[in-house]
Order: structure tokens, then sequence, then C-alpha cells
């Protein structure tokens, strides 16, 4: 059995995953790798097992999310570090949803990292690298023209309800959803998914049970602040997480 399910040519290498066509028009491969990346790139490593932590990690999350009638691009894991995914046109913006104040929001306003946001904070930015990802005004969104009113309001509607999902998910098993990122993007047949990954990169989450402000953090903010562990954090939120989510089906 091959190893890779990758039978056609590489379509779009980013910053932690590839993404490859397969045999199929209705399937990609999706590949995560170990490297670790901060400040638009400007701090790089190699981090060995990140990849195939936050594949397995992404899966659950996608497999818990689809059960609660999400729509997401997720197909079914191939192995240990291969998903396979639906094609899906992503929308050039990253889509934040904020519970508690921390990043760029305490960079950006006087409030203090860890501040209750009730109800919770969305913040859009454009999804350009040479830019550094902007914030955007809802006025800018409509002057890129990248999408209607309509679809930005199905947007707001997916971002919290995957929000409300993951937040039931993460409570009981201890974990605090401070923050996350998700990108969106249309199927062939137009309708509005949630792609890319769901992980320890992409969210920041807290353990409840900790008090001390660096030794709670269980993401990519342990990589960002140099605070080691990453890898084992990461362990700690999958550990966490496989008990109470549905088991990743396998796509062949
Ligand atoms: N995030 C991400 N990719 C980005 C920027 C942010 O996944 O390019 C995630 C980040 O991990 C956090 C949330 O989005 O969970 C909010 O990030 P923030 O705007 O606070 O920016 P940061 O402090 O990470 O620069």
């Amino acid at each position: 059995m091959s190893l890779s399910p990758a039978t056609g040519p590489l379509l779009y290498e980013g910053k932690a995953k590839r993404v490859y066509a397969t045999d199929r028009e209705d399937v990609v491969a999706v590949e995560y790798k170990d490297d670790a990346t901060a400040f638009n790139a400007l701090k790089k490593a190699q981090l060995l097992g990140k990849g195939a932590m936050n594949c397995r990690i992404s899966a659950l999350l996608f497999e818990h999310l689809e059960q609660l009638g999400v729509p997401t691009h997720y197909r079914g894991l191939y192995s240990d570090h291969w998903m396979m995914v639906r094609p899906v046109r992503v929308v050039p913006v990253e889509v934040v949803v904020r519970n508690l104040a921390a990043g760029s929001l305490c960079r950006q306003m006087p409030i203090a990292a860890g501040t209750p946001l009730e109800p919770p904070l969305l913040d859009l930015y454009y999804k350009d690298d040479a830019l550094g990802d902007p914030l955007l005004s809802e006025a800018r969104l409509d002057r890129l023209g990248v999408v209607t009113p309509a679809q930005l309001e199905a947007i707001r509607n997916l971002a919290f309800r995957v929000n409300d999902g993951l937040r039931a998910l993460f409570g009981p098993v201890g974990l605090e959803l401070v923050d996350f990122k998700i990108e969106l993007g249309f199927t062939a047949t137009g309708e509005l998914v949630v792609a890319d990954e769901i992980s320890p990169d992409t969210c920041r989450l807290w353990d409840r049970a900790v008090a001390d402000a660096q030794d709670r953090i269980l993401d990519k903010d342990r990589f960002r602040q140099d605070l080691g562990g990453v890898v084992e954090a990461y362990g700690e939120v999958l550990k966490r997480v496989q008990g109470v989510c549905p088991e990743p089906r396998v796509y062949r």
C-alpha cells in the first residue's frame, strides 16, 4: 500500500501543509508538515511529530463538528500525517473568534489578557502574507469584493457555530478555548464549509486547572514565546480530545 495518497501534482504549499491532487476530482490530499512558523514566517523551526499531532487533532475536531452538523472539507484520515479533504475555493479571509482577550487584541487595545469577551468577538483579516494579513473593517471587506454581504453573514454564522461546538467539547476536558482562526471555502457545488485545519497551531488553548499564565498554555504560543514543550503541549490536547470525539474515519 502506498504511503502517500498524492497521485497528482502539488497544488499548493503553505507554511504547515502541502495540498496534492489525487486521481479523484472531488478529493485532494493534505500533508501536515513538522514545520513551525510564527510572526509571518520570521521565526521558523522543525518540530518532530507536530505534523502528525495536528493532523490527528484536526481530524478529531472535524469529526466532532461534522457530528454537530457543521459542514467541513474533511473526508477522513489516510495515515498519520495525511488527511483527505474536499477541494474548495478558499475565501481569502482569516476568521478569528475570541472568547478571552489575548494576542493581537491585547497589543492593539487597552484590554488585559484573559479578560472574558461576552459575546465573543469576531475579527476578519485579509489573507495576504505580503501585506501581513491586515485586520479588515466591514467597509474594507466590502471594497475588496471577495464576499457578498449574504456570504459574510453565512461566514459569521458558521464561525459562531464552530465556536459553540468547540467550547462544548473543550470545556468538559478542562481546556479553555481562548480564541481561534478558521478558514472557510466554497465547494464545487457552492456549499460554504470549514477548511484548512483546527489545531493548537490555530487555536489558543489554556489548561483550566493551571493558574500560571505561561504554564497553562497548550498551543502555538509556547513556540511564539520560546516556552519549550510545544509538542508535549499538543500531545496533552490530543490526549484530552481523543476520548470525547468520534474516532477519525479512514479514507482510502
Ligand atoms: N492565528 C492563526 N494564524 C494567523 C494568525 C492568527 O492561526 O496567521 C490564530 C492564533 O493562533 C490565535 C488566533 O488566530 O489562536 C488569534 O490570533 P491573534 O490575532 O491574537 O494574533 P497573534 O497574537 O497570534 O499574532
